[in-house]
């Protein structure tokens, strides 16, 4: 079993993700719900991209439609260049992503700017044919993976949003007025984006609905060597993977900004951020890297690219685009528009420029299950940070009897609206304790007889399975501070060796 079936498995069994709509069997692919425990470690995980980067940094969140009207796609571009190649069989129908096929086939990556006609010429050249009924394949043609909706009964043109940072862009201006009025200024947005894949697949690293979360920072170019919070971090240690290498090298911000690896300062201090987040969800350094794209794999708007990637079974995945994207979106959406969206920045009027952190959050989740659902000699233990855990404490009765299972039952209440917590009286004590590291609970509160005659009860620690014995009455409070601790853990963590 690959480590991918591994973690898909245990997701299934214990209902933290699963496809839906799946009692009806024609249901299409690439919709996937979030059972309990999904929400809970998603919802983590949006506290910790809130409280790492979004209020570390002090950028402003907003909360756009997922609906929005046609030229917003006609300014950005999606309408016309948003579509994948495909291919069809001759033979049997099926329709196949012509530019994936090749590399699967061939291990040869295609280049997102070959026209149809280049792929068509591929396709011939390594006489690739159907994977179905091994039949001949159309020429290439193009599928826009928008999903059109017709808005009210006069059927307006709309599209589920493709992305979440076309809102950004288009409220930009109301945002700076109403908030700063000063660059830089990073707003940014969490929530569901849509595209229409051809061929949705390996669960939730490619679906048609899911989560982004999406920063652009909004900057004057002419200052952007003029930014002051990146004086924190210009030693950290960045796994920058330039142009041409195979592998990553740990580059400080100020080495990178001196040699012109990075175009400037804040672009540095961001990519930092972003590394720096991962580390603080317990993923290691070394299997962190911030590969340079070339022109070739760029999208068509950007000038500077670093994919944030993740060393997984899979391969590497990437989990943020970070893209310098110039001042396209902002001119774009004017001359389509026809609204002023420039702002006056040092006495002078200029449409600023965007750096973009774009996140994939369903991919998020799925690497840290990969990365931290481990099992040694012993036990199976999800090793979350204890502030990821979806279950932050458990409580049981050691036996479940009497006066035990009362006291236990009242703790339990006493815990439940301020923790997500979980109750437990069947199995042996032993069995509920793994059952508990398996889904990375951090803390299992137990009721013994000692509890009956003294008030304490005992609380035992997931990684080191020790036990302490705590007054029942100061049980909030010790939590509390035990996840409070668990953050400044994942700080040293990220801070560590930069
Ligand atoms: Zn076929």
């Amino acid at each position: 079993m690959t480590s991918y079936e591994r973690v898909l498995r245990f997701a299934l069994s214990k209902g933290i993700v699963f496809p839906s709509c799946e009692i009806y069997g024609e249901a299409p692919a690439g919709f996937w719900e979030y059972g309990p425990l999904g929400v809970r470690l998603r919802n983590r995980f949006i506290e910790a991209w809130r409280r790492e980067l979004v209020r570390r940094d002090e950028m402003i969140e907003i909360d756009g439609s997922q609906i929005m009207t046609k030229r917003v796609f006609l300014a950005s571009g999606h309408l016309e260049s948003f579509a994948d190649p495909i291919t069809k069989c001759r033979g049997c129908g099926s329709i196949f992503r012509a530019d994936k096929l090749i590399e699967e086939k061939t291990n040869i990556s295609v280049p997102e700017r070959l026209s149809d006609s280049e792929i068509s010429m591929m396709l011939e050249d390594r006489g690739i044919r159907c994977t179905n009924c091994n039949g001949e394949l159309s020429e290439v043609t193009r599928f826009n993976m928008m999903f059109k909706v017709s808005v009210g009964p006069s059927g307006d043109e709309a599209y589920l949003r493709p992305e979440t940072c076309q809102s950004i862009f288009v409220d930009f201006l109301r945002i700076y007025k109403t908030t700063t009025n000063k660059l830089p200024l990073a707003l940014c947005q969490i929530g569901k984006s849509f595209r229409n894949e051809i061929s949705p697949r390996q669960s939730i690293l490619r679906q048609r609905e899911f989560y982004q979360a999406e920063i652009e920072v909004f900057f004057n170019p002419k200052k952007a060597d003029e930014f002051d919070k990146f004086e924190q971090y210009k030693d950290y240690a960045l796994m920058l993977q330039p142009l041409n290498e195979d592998k990553a090298v740990k580059v400080t911000p100020s080495e990178a900004v001196a040699s012109g690896l990075i175009s400037n300062r804040l672009i540095a201090y961001y990519l930092v951020l972003i590394q720096r987040f991962y580390e603080r969800l317990g993923i290691n350094r070394e299997s962190v890297r911030l590969r340079q794209l070339d022109s070739e794999e760029r999208a068509f708007y950007a000038r500077e690219s670093w994919d944030l990637e993740v060393k997984t079974s899979l391969g590497w995945l990437e989990l943020v685009a970070c893209n310098n994207r110039g001042d396209y979106d902002l001119t774009r959406h004017m001359e389509v528009s026809g609204q002023d969206l420039s702002v006056v920045d040092d006495g002078e009027r200029i449409v600023p420029h965007v750096f973009e952190l774009s996140m994939g959050v369903d991919r998020s989740l799925y690497l840290l299950l990969e990365h931290l659902y481990l099992t040694d000699s012993k036990r199976t233990i999800l090793r979350l940070p204890y502030h990821l855990a979806p279950i932050q404490v458990a409580v049981f009765p050691l036996v479940d009897k009497g006066e035990l299972t009362k006291l236990a039952e009242r703790i339990y209440n006493d815990l439940k609206v301020d923790f997500d917590s979980f109750y437990d009286s069947r199995e042996s004590i032993g069995r509920r304790y793994r059952k508990m590291d398996e889904l990375g609970t951090p803390f299992c509160v137990t009721v013994d007889h000692q509890s009956l005659e003294d008030g304490t009860v005992t609380v035992r620690d997931r990684d080191t399975m020790s036990q302490i014995r705590v007054p029942a009455s100061e049980l909030k409070q010790r939590i509390q501070r035990l996840l409070e601790e668990s953050w400044g853990r994942a700080c040293d963590r990220g801070l560590g060796e930069s």
